[in-house]
């Protein structure tokens, strides 16, 4: 059994399978650590049309998701189930994705996410059957999909196995409250510049020192926001 399960809720389930079918997340599938399903919310319209959206009462542009057919999707993804996972509902409006809110993902069984489109989704959608809304920054996308697959990406990596070491994921940005040290490996010198000599040296100290203080460094000049009162000023 895998050791998380993620329910994605869309009018879109070939884009989110497709994309978390690549690269460490598509492997981490095959070998069963992380399973995914994409649900397709058109499937659950009661319409002879398959309509899935209508106009919004009070009036305004654009469209609406109906709430019938995505509590619907809930109700037969979750049939049976005494306890409801955990759901989440991609939105601008909700709280920004953090790696601190990942690792929290991370260590659930279960996530349910509901994919808005058009101008959103039914308010009473949202009521029925979501726990969080979470956004993936302050900006407006056409619809849920990436967002869903940002987080699920995100969470799924820190879900052991599926990276080849947790210090993959320890020692890098925004885990510690820093951003990671530069990198570099072959060759020593390309384009003329030359790898910094400590990299070298082969003294664990004085490299895990100079990583410290570039971490601090890169943090200090790029997000200044992530660090603590007592190093701003520093
Ligand atoms: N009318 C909505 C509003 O003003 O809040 C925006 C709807 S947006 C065009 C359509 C869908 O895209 C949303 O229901 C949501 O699922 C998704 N979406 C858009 N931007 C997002 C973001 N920054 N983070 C997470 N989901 C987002």
């Amino acid at each position: 059994m895998a050791l998380i399960r993620f329910d994605i809720m869309t009018l879109f389930p070939e884009l989110c399978d497709t994309i978390l079918a690549e690269s460490i997340i598509g492997r981490a599938r095959k070998a069963d650590l992380v399973e995914v399903h994409c649900h397709n919310i058109r499937d659950y319209s009661k319409d002879k049309f398959r309509r899935v959206d209508d106009t919004p009462y009070g009036g305004g542009k654009g469209m609406l998701m109906k709430p019938d057919p995505i509590c619907d999707c809930y109700d037969a993804i979750t049939d049976g189930e005494a306890e409801k996972p955990y759901t989440v509902y991609m939105s601008p409006k909700g709280a920004l994705f953090t790696q601190k809110k990942a690792k929290e993902l991370s260590e659930k069984e279960r996530i349910v996410i509901l994919c808005g489109h058009y101008e959103g989704v039914d308010q009473r959608a949202i009521d029925a059957i979501v726990d969080e809304e979470i956004s993936i920054g302050d900006y407006v996308l056409t619809g849920g999909e990436l967002p869903a697959c940002v987080l699920a990406d995100a969470v799924s990596r820190l879900v052991p196995g599926v990276l080849a070491s947790p210090e993959c994921y320890e020692k890098e940005s925004l885990t510690d409250g820093l951003l990671e040290y530069p990198q570099y490996t072959r060759p020593f010198e390309f384009r003329g510049e030359t790898v910094p000599e400590v990299l070298i040296s082969g003294h664990h100290e004085k490299i895990e020192a100079w990583r410290t203080e570039m971490a601090r460094k890169l943090t200090k000049e790029k997000r200044p926001d992530l660090l603590d009162g007592s190093e701003k000023g520093t």
